[in-house]
């Protein structure tokens, strides 16, 4: 015999980004790390959950430092960081 009962239940309906506080209408991305043994920051945790804006500045910010890192090895085609961080 099937009991029914209604219940309540919370639900994700918004996720506000950590970096400009704006509803991401869940659509964002996730930057996390937890540091571990040998690390300099061992057993720190770190989660932010950033909107489109902030989530494309901040892998700017990293492709450009990947650039100017490797701007003057022989090796390095600046035409490989397109797709930085893209899977
Ligand atoms: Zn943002």
């Amino acid at each position: 015999m099937e009991i029914k009962q209604l219940k309540q239940v919370e639900v994700v309906t918004d996720v506000v980004c950590d970096v400009c506080n704006q509803s991401t209408k869940l659509q964002f991305g996730n930057l996390s790390a937890h540091w571990g043994d040998g690390s300099k920051h061992d057993g720190q945790r770190y989660e932010l959950q950033l909107c489109e804006k902030c989530f494309f500045y901040a892998l700017a910010t990293l492709k450009k430092e990947r650039a100017d890192k490797y701007m003057f090895d022989k090796s390095f085609d600046p035409s490989n960081l397109d797709g930085f961080g893209l899977k």
